[in-house]
């Protein structure tokens, strides 16, 4: 199979969809790649990489999508890309459809085969190629945490892992899932007090085997959401209740007993935010300040760490890219249900029945 990689152009989107790594994957199983000239200069890969990989390196986009048969990309499709896909060229990538008419009404347009790494299942239930970005945002959200609980940064001056004689900041973690857990590994990993509360009880089981007395698990509550938050320095918002916009658990009344110079890091930011007051932030300009408590609400926190989220992304889709190229699509879906689950669009109607319900299209 031909297969294709563009550069990412979305503003400040420098993860793209294949390493070199990835492109001699695919060579070794037969394939041809072609990756646009510069699609991972912003993060130390050039394209020499890619030639020596065995990929051929050409000049455009348009190129690239009107001769791949496959294109393996991160972002979902641009305006510009959607109006060069053509009938049975697989797409395979980010989309989150159910709120982006305009994205959904163009891949039905032009008959593309759009596979979206956000709906592909595991045996586990859960979401593998979300997983990687989950991990990436939870271990991330410490260190923005610990960099915005200094003085200068409007927090509250106190040191993660505290010193000898002085004690450690108390970190609360609300949702022990994949950006929980790892957002509590770095956490007590850098010497912090952590409680992580969740409504799961075999979660909190689970993380208590898991970190053996190293963190406190704590059944989430009302009154335990109030208890733990007005004793933190560092809150990580890592709720998610699948297919529903995040609870609004950390109200302004919450966070009107919390200690001044606190942080809140909202990871779920992207579905809404945990904390009812929290509005979506830019890695250029990544927090504000209510009720005197620091907010630092990113919604795209693995774009600030690239190159890192690029190999932990990478890892996670090339099995898939791999059993697309060797079967075909249609083998491939067929023999997979938890990568059909993955699947979209096709030949230009919807065949995920949560986006067609979101938006009020056939499926
Ligand atoms: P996950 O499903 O692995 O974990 C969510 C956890 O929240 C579960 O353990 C669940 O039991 C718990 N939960 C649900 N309701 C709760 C409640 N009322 N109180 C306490 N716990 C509750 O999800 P995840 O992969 O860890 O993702 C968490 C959030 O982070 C999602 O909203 C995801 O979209 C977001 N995210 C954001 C970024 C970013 O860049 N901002 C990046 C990756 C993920």
């Amino acid at each position: 199979m031909l297969i294709g990689t563009p550069k990412e152009i979305k503003v400040h989107e420098y993860r793209v969809g294949l390493t070199p790594a990835g492109v001699k994957e695919l060579r070794a199983h037969g394939h041809q790649v072609l990756i646009q000239s510069s699609a991972g200069i912003g993060i130390g890969l050039s394209d020499e990489a890619y030639r020596s990989a065995g990929a051929e390196i050409v000049d455009t986009a348009q190129e690239v999508f009107a001769r791949a048969e496959m294109i393996i990309k991160v972002k979902e499709p641009q305006p510009i890309e959607c109006r060069m896909l053509r009938p049975g060229q697989v797409l395979f990538t980010y989309l989150h459809l159910a709120p982006d008419p305009e994205q959904t009404h163009a891949l039905i347009d032009s008959g593309c085969v759009a596979i979206a790494y956000e709906t592909v299942t595991d045996a586990r239930g859960g979401l593998p190629l979300l997983a990687p970005m989950s991990e990436v945002a939870g271990r991330m959200s410490i260190q923005a945490g610990a960099h915005a609980m200094e003085k200068a940064q409007g927090g509250n001056g106190v040191l993660l892992g505290g010193v000898p004689g002085v004690a450690p900041a108390d970190v609360l973690v609300i949702g022990g899932g994949v950006v929980g857990y790892n957002a509590a590994r770095i956490a007590v990993g850098m010497g912090a007090h952590v409680t992580i509360l969740d409504r799961s009880l075999p979660r909190l089981n689970y993380l208590d085997s898991l970190f053996d007395g190293r963190l406190n698990t704590i059944y989430s509550t009302v009154d335990a959401l109030e208890h733990y938050t007005a004793h933190a320095d560092l809150v990580i918002g890592a709720v998610l209740v699948p297919g529903a916009a995040a609870p609004k658990l950390v109200t302004r009344r919450h966070l009107r007993a919390m200690k001044p110079g606190a942080v809140v890091v909202d990871v779920a930011i992207d579905q809404g935010g945990c904390f009812e007051t929290s509005r979506p932030t830019t890695h250029q300009n990544p927090t504000y300040v209510e009720e005197g408590v620091v907010h630092y609400c990113v919604a795209n926190m693995p774009g600030g760490v690239a190159r890192t989220s690029t190999f932990a992304l990478t890892n996670a889709t090339m099995p898939f890219a791999v059993a697309l190229a060797d079967k075909g699509y249609r083998k491939a879906l067929l023999d997979d249900p938890h990568l059909l689950a993955g699947l979209n669009v096709h030949a230009g109607r919807l065949t995920y029945q949560a986006v067609a319900e979101a938006l009020a299209l056939p499926y």
